[in-house]
Protein backbone atom coordinates (compact mmCIF):
# COMPACT_ATOMS: atom_id res chain seq x y z
CA UNK A 1 0.00 0.00 0.00
CA UNK A 2 2.79 2.24 0.80
CA UNK A 3 4.55 4.30 -2.16
CA UNK A 4 1.57 4.46 -4.20
CA UNK A 5 0.84 8.04 -4.16
CA UNK A 6 -2.94 9.56 -5.10
CA UNK A 7 -3.37 12.10 -7.65
CA UNK A 8 -6.53 14.34 -7.55
CA UNK A 9 -7.05 15.44 -10.73
CA UNK A 10 -6.25 19.48 -10.86
CA UNK A 11 -8.01 21.77 -12.94
CA UNK A 12 -10.83 23.65 -14.37
CA UNK A 13 -14.47 22.27 -13.07
CA UNK A 14 -15.62 23.55 -16.14
CA UNK A 15 -19.01 25.62 -17.26
CA UNK A 16 -20.23 25.12 -13.86
CA UNK A 17 -17.67 27.47 -12.48
CA UNK A 18 -18.46 29.89 -14.89
CA UNK A 19 -22.00 30.01 -14.64
CA UNK A 20 -21.30 30.49 -10.95
CA UNK A 21 -19.20 33.45 -11.69
CA UNK A 22 -21.80 35.01 -14.02
CA UNK A 23 -24.94 34.45 -10.90
CA UNK A 24 -22.65 35.55 -8.21
CA UNK A 25 -24.37 32.52 -6.21
CA UNK A 26 -23.23 30.31 -3.71
CA UNK A 27 -22.90 26.76 -4.92
CA UNK A 28 -25.64 23.99 -3.12
CA UNK A 29 -22.51 21.49 -1.83
CA UNK A 30 -25.27 18.72 -1.41
CA UNK A 31 -22.38 16.47 0.55
CA UNK A 32 -22.70 19.12 3.23
CA UNK A 33 -26.23 19.66 4.17
CA UNK A 34 -26.36 20.51 7.70
CA UNK A 35 -22.72 21.83 7.88
CA UNK A 36 -22.81 25.42 9.15
CA UNK A 37 -22.48 28.15 6.69
CA UNK A 38 -19.04 29.36 7.76
CA UNK A 39 -17.70 26.03 6.60
CA UNK A 40 -19.81 25.89 3.26
CA UNK A 41 -18.69 29.15 2.31
CA UNK A 42 -14.93 27.92 2.77
CA UNK A 43 -15.60 25.03 0.76
CA UNK A 44 -17.18 27.17 -1.95
CA UNK A 45 -13.99 29.41 -1.70
CA UNK A 46 -11.61 26.33 -2.00
CA UNK A 47 -13.70 25.51 -4.95
CA UNK A 48 -13.87 29.24 -6.72
CA UNK A 49 -10.39 29.43 -6.30
CA UNK A 50 -9.80 25.87 -8.07
CA UNK A 51 -7.84 24.54 -5.18
CA UNK A 52 -9.72 22.25 -3.63
CA UNK A 53 -8.11 19.26 -5.69
CA UNK A 54 -4.98 20.35 -4.89
CA UNK A 55 -5.94 20.47 -1.20
CA UNK A 56 -7.20 17.06 -0.99
CA UNK A 57 -4.28 15.49 -3.33
CA UNK A 58 -1.69 16.87 -0.95
CA UNK A 59 -3.61 15.77 2.20
CA UNK A 60 -4.97 12.12 0.69
CA UNK A 61 -1.97 11.13 -1.16
CA UNK A 62 -1.66 7.41 -0.12
CA UNK A 63 -3.92 4.90 -2.58
CA UNK A 64 -4.59 1.11 -1.41
CA UNK A 65 -4.81 -1.74 -3.18
CA UNK A 66 -7.50 -3.42 -1.71
CA UNK A 67 -9.76 -3.87 -5.42
CA UNK A 68 -11.25 -7.17 -4.92
CA UNK A 69 -14.03 -7.98 -2.49
CA UNK A 70 -11.64 -10.99 -1.22
CA UNK A 71 -9.33 -7.94 -0.08
CA UNK A 72 -12.14 -5.84 1.54
CA UNK A 73 -13.08 -8.75 3.19
CA UNK A 74 -9.78 -9.47 4.71
CA UNK A 75 -9.42 -5.65 5.85
CA UNK A 76 -12.30 -5.12 6.86
CA UNK A 77 -11.91 -8.48 9.28
CA UNK A 78 -8.84 -7.60 10.17
CA UNK A 79 -9.87 -4.23 11.38
CA UNK A 80 -12.74 -6.03 13.19
CA UNK A 81 -10.53 -8.42 14.93
CA UNK A 82 -8.06 -5.16 16.09
CA UNK A 83 -11.29 -3.36 17.80
CA UNK A 84 -14.71 -5.77 18.07
CA UNK A 85 -13.32 -8.87 18.46
CA UNK A 86 -16.50 -9.92 20.46
CA UNK A 87 -19.09 -8.57 18.01
CA UNK A 88 -20.62 -11.14 16.05
CA UNK A 89 -18.95 -12.71 12.48
CA UNK A 90 -18.77 -11.06 9.16
CA UNK A 91 -20.52 -12.93 6.13
CA UNK A 92 -20.01 -11.24 3.85
CA UNK A 93 -17.65 -7.67 2.67
CA UNK A 94 -18.41 -6.66 -1.12
CA UNK A 95 -17.97 -3.60 -2.56
CA UNK A 96 -21.25 -2.68 -4.28
CA UNK A 97 -21.44 -0.48 -7.65
CA UNK A 98 -25.11 -0.27 -6.73
CA UNK A 99 -25.29 2.34 -3.84
CA UNK A 100 -26.21 5.64 -4.30
CA UNK A 101 -23.77 8.09 -2.88
CA UNK A 102 -26.00 10.82 -0.95
CA UNK A 103 -25.54 12.24 2.31
CA UNK A 104 -25.25 9.62 4.66
CA UNK A 105 -25.63 6.79 2.56
CA UNK A 106 -21.77 5.56 2.08
CA UNK A 107 -21.96 2.07 3.11
CA UNK A 108 -24.58 0.03 4.02
CA UNK A 109 -24.63 -2.59 6.75
CA UNK A 110 -27.61 -5.27 6.78
CA UNK A 111 -28.49 -8.35 9.02
CA UNK A 112 -30.08 -11.04 7.75
CA UNK A 113 -32.02 -13.40 9.76
CA UNK A 114 -33.05 -16.53 8.34
CA UNK A 115 -35.03 -19.73 9.88
CA UNK A 116 -32.71 -22.58 9.34
CA UNK A 117 -34.44 -25.44 10.64
CA UNK A 118 -35.09 -24.89 14.00
CA UNK A 119 -32.35 -21.62 14.65
CA UNK A 120 -32.76 -18.32 13.36
CA UNK A 121 -29.36 -17.94 11.89
CA UNK A 122 -28.23 -14.27 11.09
CA UNK A 123 -26.08 -12.83 8.93
CA UNK A 124 -24.14 -9.81 9.32
CA UNK A 125 -23.25 -8.15 5.78
CA UNK A 126 -20.84 -4.62 5.13
CA UNK A 127 -21.62 -3.44 1.43
CA UNK A 128 -19.03 -0.36 0.62
CA UNK A 129 -19.88 1.88 -2.23
CA UNK A 130 -17.71 0.54 -5.26
CA UNK A 131 -15.74 4.45 -5.78
CA UNK A 132 -14.13 3.54 -2.60
CA UNK A 133 -11.85 1.15 -4.81
CA UNK A 134 -10.24 4.32 -6.10
CA UNK A 135 -10.70 6.65 -3.20
CA UNK A 136 -7.61 7.35 -0.84
CA UNK A 137 -6.50 4.88 1.50
CA UNK A 138 -7.83 6.98 4.71
CA UNK A 139 -11.61 7.01 2.85
CA UNK A 140 -11.79 3.49 2.49
CA UNK A 141 -10.55 2.73 6.46
CA UNK A 142 -13.03 5.50 7.62
CA UNK A 143 -15.98 3.97 5.87
CA UNK A 144 -15.46 0.39 6.97
CA UNK A 145 -14.79 1.82 10.76
CA UNK A 146 -18.45 3.35 9.91
CA UNK A 147 -19.72 -0.08 9.28
CA UNK A 148 -17.93 -1.98 12.04
CA UNK A 149 -19.58 0.60 14.17
CA UNK A 150 -22.71 -0.54 13.12
CA UNK A 151 -22.41 -3.84 14.72
CA UNK A 152 -22.65 -2.26 18.03
CA UNK A 153 -24.65 0.83 17.42
CA UNK A 154 -27.35 1.04 14.91
CA UNK A 155 -28.11 4.34 14.74
CA UNK A 156 -26.11 7.71 14.07
CA UNK A 157 -25.45 9.00 17.68
CA UNK A 158 -22.79 9.97 20.13
CA UNK A 159 -21.75 6.45 21.34
CA UNK A 160 -21.93 5.47 17.49
CA UNK A 161 -19.56 8.07 16.82
CA UNK A 162 -17.50 7.50 20.12
CA UNK A 163 -16.87 3.94 18.55
CA UNK A 164 -16.15 5.45 15.45
CA UNK A 165 -13.31 7.53 16.77
CA UNK A 166 -11.99 4.88 19.36
CA UNK A 167 -11.22 2.45 15.99
CA UNK A 168 -9.74 5.80 14.32
CA UNK A 169 -8.96 8.95 15.82
CA UNK A 170 -9.39 10.90 13.06
CA UNK A 171 -12.75 9.66 11.82
CA UNK A 172 -14.63 12.88 12.41
CA UNK A 173 -12.28 14.67 10.12
CA UNK A 174 -11.76 11.93 7.71
CA UNK A 175 -15.76 12.29 6.97
CA UNK A 176 -15.89 15.38 6.31
CA UNK A 177 -12.72 15.24 3.82
CA UNK A 178 -14.83 12.04 2.41
CA UNK A 179 -17.34 14.61 1.72
CA UNK A 180 -15.15 17.43 0.24
CA UNK A 181 -14.14 14.51 -1.90
CA UNK A 182 -17.58 13.25 -3.06
CA UNK A 183 -18.03 17.41 -3.62
CA UNK A 184 -15.04 17.22 -5.75
CA UNK A 185 -16.04 14.01 -7.75
CA UNK A 186 -19.38 15.41 -8.51
CA UNK A 187 -17.53 18.57 -9.64
CA UNK A 188 -15.47 17.11 -11.97
CA UNK A 189 -18.11 14.46 -13.14
CA UNK A 190 -20.31 18.20 -14.54
CA UNK A 191 -17.15 18.37 -16.97
CA UNK A 192 -16.58 14.71 -18.97
CA UNK A 193 -12.67 16.02 -20.50
CA UNK A 194 -11.64 15.51 -17.25
CA UNK A 195 -13.27 12.53 -15.83
CA UNK A 196 -11.05 9.93 -17.37
CA UNK A 197 -8.27 11.24 -15.31
CA UNK A 198 -9.71 10.56 -11.60
CA UNK A 199 -8.28 7.03 -11.04
CA UNK A 200 -4.84 6.98 -9.90
CA UNK A 201 -2.11 6.20 -11.96
CA UNK A 202 -0.68 2.33 -11.84
CA UNK A 203 3.14 3.59 -11.01
CA UNK A 204 4.53 4.86 -8.03
CA UNK A 205 5.05 8.75 -8.19
CA UNK A 206 7.89 10.42 -5.95
CA UNK A 207 5.68 13.73 -6.28
ZN1 LIG B 1 -24.22 4.52 9.13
Amino acid sequence: MKGVVFRFQIGEYGAEKNKEKESGEMRQLNYLAGYPQQVTSQVNRLIAENRLAGFLNQTYPAAHDIRTDRALYDYAVALKNEFLRSTQPLSRVIYDGKIQVIQNALGCHTFVSRVQGAKLKSKHEIRVASLFRDAPADFLRMIVVHELAHLREKEHNRAFYKLCEYMEPAYQRLEFHLRLYLTHLELTRQSPKQEQKLTPPPSTDPA
